[in-house]
């Protein structure tokens, strides 16, 4: 019986890569795996598949009786609904430890890292496995959207040492140069549905029997969202609605502003000014200025109020 090996729901670039470079690890290694996603592929993952000629993961979404590994996520909320009846062999991730459990021993490859796949890069040289050049070139992908170009705090020397290695063995020269266009790829909007933009990149986290949901888009120049941030606020409502969430939040990351536009439905709007200490304007809207990444700067400070 093969292995399945998977990112979160609505995956993003990690997960979709991850995926697919862990699986090509584990079957060098004498396993046999099989890349899955959850959901969907995004914009940003379509242009790095096309860009090295890959086919996307297999759809899958349940996982009952299968042995899988997980790779860029360990939170319950971003599972398949039936992962308590899968076989967990192992974890490949690097955001902060979640609530899914296991039965047996597992191996774990969880580290305080940019991307998943600065951490399945590191796997490889363990193991002296060899990267094929265009595995390569995508994880070296996944790390620039990642890090956003190694801008985000969350990125350290090791994702930077990874990156250019990866591009290295992929040949290609200016890697930061194709990091940019994959967010002006990511950047254009304005074909997207509200519903599509605000559950692009999109998780769930259960914070002490509170749903919270909190999405982020990353662009090049904000002003692209003027005309359309009623709509998105409008479409929020509903999702809080339709999921009976305590609140969703949106973040609109500038990457070259560094920060983030932050509008919040919340049941509790004060819970989520304590968290970051400012004040909602009349919109609902406020600015977070350095604020890059939903891991570190945004979570954690969530967390802490519930
Ligand atoms: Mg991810
Ligand atoms: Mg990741
Ligand atoms: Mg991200």
């Amino acid at each position: 019986m093969a292995t399945y090996i998977f990112g979160h729901t609505t995956p993003d670039s990690d997960s979709i890569v991850g995926a697919i470079s862990l699986s090509y690890l584990k079957n060098q290694l004498g396993e046999d795996t099989i890349p899955a996603r959850q959901g969907e592929i995004n914009p940003e993952t379509a242009f790095i598949l096309d860009k090295f000629d890959h086919e996307a993961p297999e759809l899958k979404t349940e996982f009952a009786g299968e042995d899988v590994y997980l790779v860029d996520f360990s939170d319950l909320a971003q599972a398949p609904k039936d992962i308590k009846e899968a076989n967990i062999l192992g974890i490949v991730d690097h955001h902060k430890l979640g609530d899914i459990t296991t039965d047996a021993p597992l191996e774990c490859w969880i580290r305080p890292v940019g991307c998943s796949n600065t951490i399945i890069k590191q796997m490889f040289d363990y193991y002296g496995i060899e990267i094929p050049k265009k595995i390569a070139g995508m994880m070296m992908c996944a790390i620039l959207s990642d890090t956003v170009i190694f801008k985000s705090p969350t990125c350290t020397k090791e994702d930077t040492k990874a990156c250019k290695e990866l591009a290295k063995i992929a040949g290609i020269e200016d890697y930061k140069a194709l990091g940019m266009e994959m967010f002006i790829v990511k950047s254009d909007v304005l074909s997207a549905t509200p519903r599509e933009l605000v559950t692009r990149d999109f998780k769930d986290f259960n914070m002490n029997g509170n749903l919270i949901g909190v999405g982020q888009l990353e662009v090049v120049d904000l002003s692209v969202f003027d005309t359309m941030k009623a709509d998105l606020m409008e479409d929020m409502k509903k999702l809080k609605e339709e999921g009976g969430r305590h609140s969703v939040l949106l973040l609109l990351t500038d990457i070259m502003k560094v920060g983030s536009q932050l509008l919040v439905v919340s049941d509790e709007p004060e819970k989520i000014e304590n968290a970051f200490n400012i004040k909602l304007d009349s919109n609902s809207e406020a600015w977070l200025e350095g604020v890059m990444s939903r891991k570190k700067q945004i979570i954690p400070f969530l967390e802490k109020q519930f």
